[in-house]
């Protein structure tokens, strides 16, 4: 197999690498600001693929962005953080662009593949990746396979209703496990607790982060710990119903709000129990950080792209 070229692109940055066969470690990588409110994000990326690209023959480029997305027909539907990208056909124009085959999914589906190929669930078969930042945001692994669906919009794992009657989620719907469990979500309970005059050495804000709740909460702060213990609540119902459907083997957490550790998890393991359907679920049941970090969306782009290209060498 030749090389790869993998593409994670975001809100604030564009990472292109060049991957060779059984390397853990890029060829070449380059990191670039993605400008992504602004106008010619597409320019931007050719030159920062262009920018690693080898002299040697490329076999696929694998793309990582934030979704939703149609990985079968390569069009990004519409994404908040890329305005400029509604219905864009971005695998047809880079696939003209670069003469290769494109292959792409969403940026926490291509987490949770990274994890399982080269992270924390090396080795495991059945694999659920919640990343828990801005939003929450899943990827699936079931039998070794990547779980994408119908319309490829599997695994939108943080918008499942765990009460109709909860707060407002970015998507627009109510009582998403992402309105309870973001960072955002805990920062905006925090506040509502606040205008309805809790006690707390944090004041009203609207530009309150998840962050400063989590420091407020490591230093003692009972309302901080509070909404950590509200959010570990409904994230525990939420993954008992992943666990119904899914029933895997291991349950690696990503993002900024699970570094939080004890504040959220401790909550988060109670109430799994307390919701889950029987306790053979958890028998054995890995629950573990993530390993990659940053690169995730990077690596799990360099997977799908292997995977792919071996399974058409298999194929054809
Ligand atoms: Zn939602």
């Amino acid at each position: 197999m030749s090389l790869v070229v993998a593409v994670d692109i975001g809100g604030t940055q564009i990472r292109a690498a060049v991957y060779e066969p059984n390397n853990p470690s890029p060829l070449n990588l380059k990191r670039v600001r993605s400008f992504a409110l602004q106008p010619g994000v597409f320019d931007r990326l050719v030159k920062a693929i262009e920018s690693v690209w080898p002299a040697e023959p490329v076999a696929a480029i694998g793309f990582s962005s934030p979704g939703p997305l149609d990985p079968y027909k390569g069009i990004i539907l519409a994404t908040p953080n890329i305005p400029e990208w509604t219905n864009f056909p971005v695998r047809a124009m880079l696939s003209e662009r670069f003469g290769v085959p494109v292959h792409i999914d969403n940026d926490a589906n291509l987490a949770g593949l990274a994890e399982w190929k080269y992270g924390a669930a090396r080795g495991h078969h059945d694999v659920l990746y919640l990343t828990i930042s801005t939003g929450v945001g899943g990827g699936v692994i079931i039998d070794d396979r990547l779980l994408q669906g119908y319309h490829g919009l599997a695994a939108e794992l943080g918008h499942m209703t765990i009460d109709p009657s909860g707060p407002l989620c970015g998507c627009g719907h109510h009582g998403h496990v992402e309105s309870f469990c973001s960072g955002p979500s805990i920062a905006r309970h925090v506040n509502e607790q606040l205008a309805a005059g809790a006690e707390s050495t944090l004041h009203a804000d609207p530009n309150l982060s998840g962050q400063q709740v989590a420091d407020a909460a490591l230093q003692g702060d009972a309302l901080a710990r509070a909404a950590f213990a509200q959010a570990g609540e409904y994230l525990g119902i939420g993954v008992a119903n992943y666990l119904a459907i899914l029933d895997p083997s291991i349950i690696v957490f990503g993002g900024g709000v699970s570094q939080v550790g004890d504040l959220l998890f401790k909550p988060f393991e109670a109430s799994l129990k307390k919701h889950i359907l029987h306790p053979r679920y958890l028998e054995g049941l890995v629950i573990t950080r993530a390993a990659l970090r940053d690169d995730a969306g990077l690596l799990g782009a360099r997977a799908l792209a292997e995977l792919k290209t071996d399974s058409v060498k298999i194929t054809s």
